[in-house]
């Protein structure tokens, strides 16, 4: 569903992605973890097209993020392409970013109505479903001031959902929260998960990670330290670099 393979990107002189492989199959979910400055937000970013690789490749759902395929050449997408393109992928922020002046339900079908051309009363339906799966169906009518950090990342899911993605992408999801609040929220994922959603997730939640990942990823200064079933790269990793990572989260 997503493959990376050897990407580069660069800000300046600062090379942040020195050469990233990485597969993620349908239905699988994937942790990512790091220290900070490694590159996992970058990464995400360039899944989802809003940085430009500077070398490799990503696809997403068979399709090359930026660029169409036409008689084995690649051409690069136009703004509005990349729009169409970018529709595959939600994506969830650490700070939940929801429009202030709508309430929950406004938040989740503006962009079913504004994008996608969905009917408001379609959209209207929808919306109250995922409100119902995020644990928010009271709360539709509700301004963002008004609810907790969680009830408002929770609120950001159903909207990223609304879009219907193939996969959905969390950057630290739970990191701006309280801690009382963190459960709510994982508890969503794990459900998002269960129900077979292809999901790649920056955390630094081990037990999340180990529970409800297929996979872990440690990335460290741009690259890939070491992969593979959650259990062992967090309970007992072959690299140092893991190791004492995993030393100061824990
Ligand atoms: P954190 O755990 O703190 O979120 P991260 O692993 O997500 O870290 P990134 O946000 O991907 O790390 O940043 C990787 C490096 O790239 C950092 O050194 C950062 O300063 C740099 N960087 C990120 N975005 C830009 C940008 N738009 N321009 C210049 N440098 C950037
Ligand atoms: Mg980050």
């Amino acid at each position: 569903m997503v493959e990376a393979v050897e990407v580069h990107k660069r800000f300046g002189n600062l090379e942040v992605l020195k050469g990233i492989t990485m597969s993620v199959d349908r239905g699988q979910v994937v942790c990512l973890l790091g220290p900070s400055g490694s590159g996992k937000s970058t990464f995400l970013r360039c899944i989802n097209h809003l940085e430009q690789i500077d070398a490799g490749m990503i696809r997403v759902d068979g399709e090359t993020v930026g660029y169409r395929e036409r008689n084995g050449k690649l051409y690069e997408l136009r703004e509005r392409e990349v729009a169409t393109q970018r529709r595959k992928v939600g994506m969830v922020f650490q700070r939940f970013n929801l429009f202030p002046h709508m309430t929950a339900l406004e938040n989740v079908i503006e962009a079913p109505v504004q994008v996608a051309r969905r009917s408001k009363a379609d959209a209207r339906e929808q919306a109250q479903r995922l409100l119902a799966q995020v644990g928010l169906a009271e709360k539709a009518d509700t301004y963002p001031a008004q609810l907790s950090g969680g009830q408002q990342q929770r609120v950001a899911i159903a909207r990223a959902l609304a879009m219907e993605p193939e996969v959905m992408l969390f950057d630290e999801p739970t990191s701006a929260l309280d801690p009382e609040l963190v459960g709510d929220v994982l508890d969503v994922m794990r459900g998002l998960a269960e129900s077979g959603m292809t999901m790649i997730v920056v955390t630094h939640e081990i037990g999340f990670a180990r529970e409800v990942g297929d996979v872990a990823v440690f990335m460290d200064g741009g690259v890939v330290v070491e992969a593979g079933d959650p259990a062992q790269v967090l309970g007992d990793p072959t690299e140092e670099r893991t190791r004492s990572f995993l030393s100061k989260v824990l």
